[in-house]
């Protein structure tokens, strides 16, 4: 795995976890290989909005794969392809990271906990819910430079932020320390960065 994987787009290189693997499904329908394991070639584009975005123009793909390719539709509701499907696969994962994250003891909520985390020195980023209002979110911004910690919007809102951590109520703010899930859950708020 030690080949060089280039942006079909930007055609700059990319590391595994900034890319976003596009294989060709039945048909010569392109689909979105999101846990990157699948078989045959594969295309990859930056989780950039200005990389996605280009994907389907002046027949990137048709070259990458060497055959006519055929773009899904876009889900109702939804942006076109690669962003709609991209957009829902990562807003599904960072609930779950979240959930099991907390499980783990390795994402913690509520303003005065993740304050206590950030002071004691045992976080490692700082998560904002989507909907955080500009005071609050000034305040977090402010305190995450004090401490040097990397601060992550989510996809997610308060109330879809508390109910993936099983909370009654909203959550507005929470702090991830160390462990794998955590790095997991950073990758995807990286990667969501595309759709805020
Ligand atoms: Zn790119």
């Amino acid at each position: 795995m030690s080949a060089t994987r280039m942006c079909v787009v930007c055609r700059q290189a990319l590391d595994q976890d900034e890319g976003l693997r596009i294989v060709l499904g039945p048909e010569g329908i392109a689909a979105l290989d999101f846990r990157q394991k699948l078989p045959g070639r594969g295309a990859w584009v930056h989780w950039t909005r200005s990389c996605m975005e280009q994907l389907n123009q002046r027949g990137r793909l048709n070259r990458a794969f060497k055959t006519d390719v055929r773009i899904p539709e876009a889900v109702e509701g939804e942006e076109p392809f690669p962003m709609g499907p991209a957009r829902r696969w990562v807003e599904r994962r960072q609930k779950e990271l979240l959930a099991l994250g907390q499980r783990a003891g390795q994402v913690k909520t509520g303003a005065n906990v993740v304050l206590g985390v950030v002071r004691k020195g045992q976080a490692e980023y700082l998560v904002l819910a989507r909907d955080t209002g500009e005071t609050v979110a000034r305040d977090w911004e402010h305190k995450a430079r004090g401490y040097e910690l990397p601060l992550y919007r989510t996809l997610l809102g308060a109330g879809e932020l508390g109910e993936a951590l099983g909370r009654t109520g909203v959550r507005s703010v929470l702090a991830a320390g160390g462990g794998p899930l955590s790095r997991a859950l950073q990758t995807e708020l990286k990667r969501g960065a595309a759709f805020l």
